[in-house]
C-alpha cells in the first residue's frame, strides 16, 4: 500500500468511530465552529495542537509555522489572530514552543538555509536580546531550551503590540495570553507566563490611545 493510502484508510475507521461514540458529532460541527482557544505552535510534527490537549476538532482554531514566531509582517498569522480574536471571539491565546525546537536551533547557529534564512532572523533578534544570559549558558542542549522559552515569552509580548488584542481588550477584557514549552522527552507542558488583560503589560511606546480603538 501507499503510504498515503494509510491516511484514507484511517481516516475512514476515524469518522466511523466518532459515529459510533455520537452520531451528531460532524453535523454539529458542519455548522458552527466555537474555539474558546486560539494555538500559535511550531509546525514540528511532534507538538499536534489537539492531540497533546486531549481537545476535540472544534474547540482550538489553529495556526502553525516554524518556531511559533508572531510576525508583525506576517499576513497569514495576523489574519488568523484577527478572525480568531474579532469572529470567533477566543478566550485564551497560547503560544506553545517546544524543547529541542529545530528553528531555534538553527537561528543559534551561522549555517545559512536559503530562504529560510529570512525566517530565522526573527528569532536572532530575541536571541540578541537575551545574548547574555543565553551565551553564559554553557551547554548546547540547555542554551537551545533557554532561547525556546524566551521566545516563547517574546512572543506573546508581540501579540500584545497588536491593535487586535489591544482592541479587545478594551471592549471585552479578553484575551488571555498563555506562554508554554512543551516537552518531546515527556510530553508534558510548562507554563511559562500569563497576560491577562491589562494595559500595563504592554511597553508603552506600543500602546495604542484606547479612544482610536
Ligand atoms: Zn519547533
Amino acid at each position: 500500500m501507499n503510504p498515503y493510502e494509510r491516511l484514507l484508510l484511517q481516516n475512514k475507521a476515524w469518522s466511523e468511530e466518532k459515529l459510533q461514540i455520537d452520531k451528531d458529532f460532524f453535523n454539529r460541527l458542519a455548522h458552527q465552529q466555537k474555539p474558546k482557544f486560539l494555538w500559535i505552535g511550531c509546525s514540528d510534527s511532534r507538538v499536534p495542537a489537539n492531540e497533546i490537549t486531549g481537545t476535540d476538532p472544534g474547540e482550538v482554531f489553529v495556526h502553525r509555522n516554524i518556531a511559533n514566531m508572531v510576525v508583525h509582517t506576517d499576513l497569514n498569522l495576523l489574519s488568523v489572530l484577527q478572525y480568531a480574536v474579532e469572529v470567533l471571539k477566543v478566550e485564551h491565546i497560547i503560544v506553545c514552543g517546544h524543547y529541542g525546537c529545530g528553528g531555534i536551533e538553527a537561528a543559534l547557529s551561522s549555517k545559512s538555509y536559503g530562504l529560510i534564512n529570512k525566517w530565522l532572523r526573527n528569532i536572532k533578534e530575541v536571541y540578541k536580546m537575551y545574548q547574555e544570559e543565553v551565551d553564559a549558558i554553557g551547554d548546547h542542549t540547555e542554551k537551545v531550551n533557554r532561547l525556546v522559552e524566551l521566545n516563547v515569552m517574546e512572543q506573546c509580548q508581540d501579540l500584545i503590540k497588536t491593535s487586535i488584542v489591544q482592541k479587545a481588550w478594551k471592549h471585552r477584557q479578553a484575551p488571555e495570553i498563555h506562554g508554554w514549552a512543551y516537552g518531546l522527552n515527556n510530553g508534558l507542558v510548562k507554563e511559562l507566563t500569563t497576560i491577562k488583560p491589562d494595559y500595563s503589560a504592554i511597553h508603552p511606546i506600543f500602546r495604542y490611545n484606547p479612544d482610536d480603538l
